[in-house]
């Protein structure tokens, strides 16, 4: 299984140093991978701060060139120097607020493939489109256009937009059928491809999501936020694996 624990704009050198020393108290488990997505200026840090732990840190987003005049950009190349494992992808923030389209996710996830980044694509509808009963055709249509056509290591986000930071989620149903179609439509590459929930994710619901099927982690956001709170998401996943 996989946790990862999306930051965003938030912690700083302080939050985080209080993070690790939370980290180091607490002993991981191979069955379970944690991965801190902090913003860009704090990988390094991080990264330096957790160094002998068993804990991945990724970025949040990369560019599909590998360099070049894109002020603010950061190349995949850049986080792989900086050892991050993986990088998010698609993440509806960056979809609303940076207007990344399909066929840009793609390039970029392609490139991450190529320079030895884990992608974590993220694709999800909106409040209307489940209403409108059209939400599993929307996330097909992301998966289509946003898969990179080689085949390799690739982790998908299902995060229904209208459960992002609301404290709502969909129903245990909902979200078993939504990652099954996933991997039914990411095919041939399934092996390979893990399945995350990602939506108002807390110790409360943690445990239920994780024993669904066809969720292979989550991805959390305000939650991990606080390395208390994080760390019993990861032993609700840690228990999961031991039924
Ligand atoms: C997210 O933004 O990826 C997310 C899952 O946020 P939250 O857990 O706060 O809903």
């Amino acid at each position: 299984m996989l946790i990862a624990a999306n930051w965003k704009m938030n912690l700083n050198k302080f939050s985080i140093e209080d993070f690790a020393g939370t980290l180091y108290e607490y002993e991981f488990t191979k069955q379970v991978k944690l991965c801190i997505f902090p913003s860009i200026i704090h990988v390094n840090y991080l990264k330096d701060m957790i160094a002998t732990l068993p804990v991945a840190v990724g970025g949040q987003t990369c560019h599909y060139e590998k360099r070049g005049a894109f002020t603010g950009d950061i190349s995949a190349d850049a986080l792989l120097e900086a050892g991050c494992e993986y990088v998010l992808l698609g993440h509806s923030e960056r979809r609303k607020y940076h207007n990344e389209s399909n066929s840009f996710i793609k390039k970029c996830a392609t490139t991450a493939l190529h320079n030895g980044l884990i992608p974590i694509i993220c694709v999800g509808e909106n409040i209307r489109e489940r209403e409108d009963d059209i939400a599993t055709k929307v996330v097909e249509n992301q998966l289509n256009e946003c898969m990179p056509d080689e085949f390799g290591e690739i982790v998908i986000a299902y995060e229904p937009l209208w459960s992002i930071g609301t404290g709502k989620i969909p129903t245990m149903k909902q979200i078993m059928e939504m990652h099954g179609v996933i991997k039914q439509t990411v095919g041939l590459q399934s092996k390979l491809v893990k399945v995350l929930y990602g939506g108002s994710v807390n110790i409360s619901n943690a445990s239920e999501i994780l024993s669904v099927d066809n969720v292979d982690g989550l991805l959390v956001g305000g939650a991990s936020l606080h390395a208390n709170e994080l760390l019993q998401i990861y032993n609700l996943a840690a228990e999961q694996c031991q039924i």
